[in-house]
């Protein structure tokens, strides 16, 4: 009775140890999942940013503006990790949602967001990275 008692306690113990493992596995997952998205986003803000300077402070009014230049960066045309099959893979900028800043808004109005992930992860007009916790 008492081997019993104890399959039973490492029985559960295992469970819990294996639940907690794959929690872990999936917070890491998710954190380098965050990490590309943060570095793409990155990428399409120099694109628009780029473009802002060429054009007097003004911002593409949407991305397929600045689409060839999207498509012709790596980081940028791979998107958001998390939305990989909802659109083509040079394309995965279309993932993102682009809120064009008037030219006198504040540098730190949020012009990219991504809401694929536990935090909200945007990008602001002068290219800092912030995050939210949902
Ligand atoms: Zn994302």
């Amino acid at each position: 009775m008492r081997l019993f008692w104890l399959g039973f306690a490492v029985g559960v113990l295992s469970a819990f140890a294996f639940a907690w493992g794959y929690q872990k596995v999936n917070h890491v997952l998710e954190l380098s999942r965050m990490a590309t998205c943060g570095s793409s986003l990155d990428a399409v803000h120099l694109i628009v940013h780029v473009y802002s300077e060429h054009h007097r402070g003004e911002f593409p009014l949407t991305l397929d503006e600045v689409k060839s230049e999207l498509q012709a960066n790596p980081e940028a045309r791979g998107g958001c990790p998390k939305a990989r099959d909802e659109f083509p893979p040079n394309e995965g900028w279309r993932s993102y949602l682009y809120i064009p800043p008037r030219k006198d808004a504040p540098d730190d109005t949020p012009i990219l967001l991504c809401w694929r992930h536990p935090e909200l992860i945007a990008v602001t007009k002068n290219g800092a990275l912030k995050r939210w916790h949902k």
